[in-house]
């Protein structure tokens, strides 16, 4: 109606900086009356002289605002883990997270993780593969395109680069924290909204020692932080591994739930041996014992006995899912963000298993607490995790790079309230551990 559109343009304010909100702009949700001119109301005959219409939207002010993707920064931190964590391929002494730093025209920010375990021990990217993958084909990618469409920034990213979904991921997460800051939402609002406000989480044992992680069990359990244990195995034999787990969970007896991880270290003839053994000294779960690919094999090991086989490593989003789910290869899935490729595809994760009945355990990378917020965020939109979690990840290392790190009590982890993942970045901290960042201050100092 012209005299709408002549209201709307009477309202438009002066030359706007790029991503200033023009304050004269009419507000969504504002009534406004417009004078209904004599012409139109010869033709309609008996309308009222003004109508009111409430502003639903205004196309030039949307075209306007339209946040695009300024920049892209990806960098490593190193920072040390609080004790050696020996795992079936290698032993971490320190994590090497990749930090994403996300900036849109509007001014709005995001911050994303991308992050793997024991270099490139684990999974075919690495920290340093990482960064590359995003420096040199994501970012490019995404310069200049809508902030506000992550699907079809997920889209893009895919033409561009086959695989690498960590990356993907973590420039993903920033696309999501920074939506939900310029909302005023959570990110878990943007995934359909809270139904937990925290979930229990498990603590991994991985000293390699049966008293030492007895020790630090019965530590964890009196300061009522963890009394769910994931122990890491596969890198003894898997008589003696069995023994290991048989002397914790006889020293915790009922006060704590006993699972291990093999890393996919055991042969099909191993796991049987394994899978046996460990039902017997009252383990309840075993991830990933044979590798990823023999998919046949975790069917077989599910089917023929009564611990619960969970898939890790075989789950590389929803298409691996869909087979496992399709072969009844598990029993649970350990849903992780950063190897589904992303949210929106660790939430089709969850879809998956969710249909086929499978139990769900929101499983870590061991993360920061900024990819362990992420997971916060949707796995809190999530009703039912039968297994819990492992987000433990800020746990292990031994600083936090949060202003306010996440709130570990009575063996649950709290969501994060507040905008985007609900958290923010100490600077000093990310200074501190930036690799890039100290390998020149070396060079200063060294030459
Ligand atoms: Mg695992």
């Amino acid at each position: 109606m012209r005299g709408l559109t002549a209201a709307l343009r009477r309202q438009k304010a002066p030359q706007l900086m790029r991503g200033q909100r023009n304050p004269k702009a009419p507000d969504i949700g504002k009534l406004i009356t417009v004078r209904v001119s004599p012409k139109t109301r010869a033709r309609i005959d008996t309308g009222p002289r003004h109508r009111t219409f409430c502003i639903v939207s205004n196309p030039r002010q949307a075209v306007r605002n339209v946040p695009k993707i300024e920049q892209i920064d990806a960098f490593i931190v190193d920072i040390p883990t609080i004790r050696g964590h020996v795992l079936s391929m290698t032993t971490m002494r320190a994590q090497s997270a990749v930090i994403v730093r996300l900036r849109c025209s509007d001014g709005s920010d995001g911050i994303g993780e991308g992050t793997t375990i024991g270099g490139l021990s684990y999974c075919p990217e690495s920290p340093e593969s990482i960064v590359s993958a995003i420096d040199t084909y994501l970012a490019p990618a995404l310069m200049g395109q809508e902030a506000n469409g992550i699907a079809h920034a997920l889209a893009l990213m895919d033409r561009h680069a086959r695989g690498n979904r960590i990356a993907k991921s973590a420039v993903e997460m920033a696309l999501w924290d920074a939506l939900g800051k310029r909302l005023g939402v959570s990110v878990a609002q943007l995934f359909g909204g809270q139904i937990v406000q925290d979930m229990p989480v498990a603590w991994t044992l991985a000293s390699g020692n049966s008293d030492t992680d007895i020790v630090e069990a019965e530590q964890m359990i009196a300061l009522r932080r963890h009394n769910i244990f994931k122990l890491k195995i596969g890198k003894r034999a898997v008589r003696e591994d069995v023994a290991h787990v048989g002397r914790i969970k006889a020293a915790l007896g009922d006060s704590a739930s006993i699972r291990v991880d093999v890393n996919q270290a055991w042969s099909l003839a191993d796991a049987r041996w394994g899978l046996k053994g460990l039902q017997d000294v009252g383990c309840e779960l075993v991830e990933q014992p044979v590798q990823a690919r023999f998919v046949n094999a975790m069917a077989e090991l599910t089917r023929s006995y009564e611990i619960a086989v969970m898939a890790d490593e075989a789950l590389g989003g929803p298409e691996d899912a869909l087979s496992m789910a399709s072969r009844k290869a598990a029993d649970v899935f350990a849903v992780k963000i950063a190897q589904s490729g992303g949210l929106m595809r660790a939430r089709d994760v969850v879809s998956i298993g969710q249909a086929a009945g499978i139990a769900l355990y929101g499983g870590t990378m061991l993360e920061t607490a900024v990819g362990t917020a992420a997971a916060l965020q949707l796995f809190s939109t999530v009703e039912h995790l039968a297994w819990g979690t492992e987000f433990f990840g800020p746990l292990l290392l031994k600083d936090d790079i949060l202003t306010t790190p996440l709130t570990y009590r009575d063996f649950r982890v709290a969501v994060p309230q507040g905008a985007g993942l609900g958290i923010t970045l100490d600077p000093a901290k990310i200074d501190f551990y930036r690799r890039d960042k100290a390998r020149s201050l070396h060079a200063v100092a060294g030459e």
